[in-house]
């Protein structure tokens, strides 16, 4: 499939900077592509998108998918031997994309916040809040009647329900976000 790669503004070019300099010391050796759980759903491995920071690639990093399907799960931050904030660069490049992107990358960046902030608060996805909120966010009709048909299926099977079930897994993963925060030096 041939892709259009997504410009990139001259504000988002330079913004990666940072991002780069928290991998320059990658070595290329792939521990991080070999530890990630989510490499398989990428359209380009973690150990690739690097190289192509490095090289300053930014239009073909911004049109991957990749760090959108980072999960934060820090596994590629605790194993790379040169100890690069990975993890960190990963949503360094979610935080650009959303803001310098085009409708589609702030489309993936509304879902990627939505879909978070939902894993937060229940301690597990509850995907029925999570895609009324989406729509919600993203304020398209358009998109309630293309989900349709899928939300009507599933509900047929039992696997989503109009109204959220209630979990038991409220604010547990609180401490584990808070922790993140802390380890990226962000204030919540
Ligand atoms: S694990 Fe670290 S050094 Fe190895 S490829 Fe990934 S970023 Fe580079
Ligand atoms: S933090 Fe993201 S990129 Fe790193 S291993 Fe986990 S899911 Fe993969």
């Amino acid at each position: 499939m041939t892709r259009t790669a997504i410009p990139v503004t001259h504000q988002a070019d330079s913004d990666i900077a940072p991002v780069r300099e928290m991998v320059s010391a990658c070595m290329q050796c792939g521990t991080c592509s070999a530890s990630c759980p989510n490499a398989e759903a990428m359209d380009m491995t973690p150990r690739r998108m690097w190289r192509l920071t490095l090289l300053g690639q930014q239009d073909k990093v911004f049109d991957s998918t990749t760090f959108w399907m980072c999960s934060n799960c820090y596994s590629c931050s605790l194993r790379c031997p040169r100890g690069l904030p990975l993890t960190r660069a990963m949503n360094a490049l979610k935080r650009i994309a959303a803001q310098h992107g085009d409708k589609g990358l702030a489309r993936k960046g509304a879902f990627y916040h939505t879909f978070m902030d939902n894993v937060r608060r229940h301690g597990r996805v509850q995907e029925t809040e999570l895609m009324q909120r989406w729509m919600m966010t993203m304020k398209s009709p358009a998109l309630a009647l293309q989900f349709a048909p899928l939300g009507l299926k599933l509900m047929g099977k039992g696997k989503v329900h109009l109204t959220a079930p209630a979990s038991s897994q409220e604010g547990r993963l609180e401490p584990l976000f808070q922790k993140a925060a802390e380890m990226e030096g962000r204030h919540e």
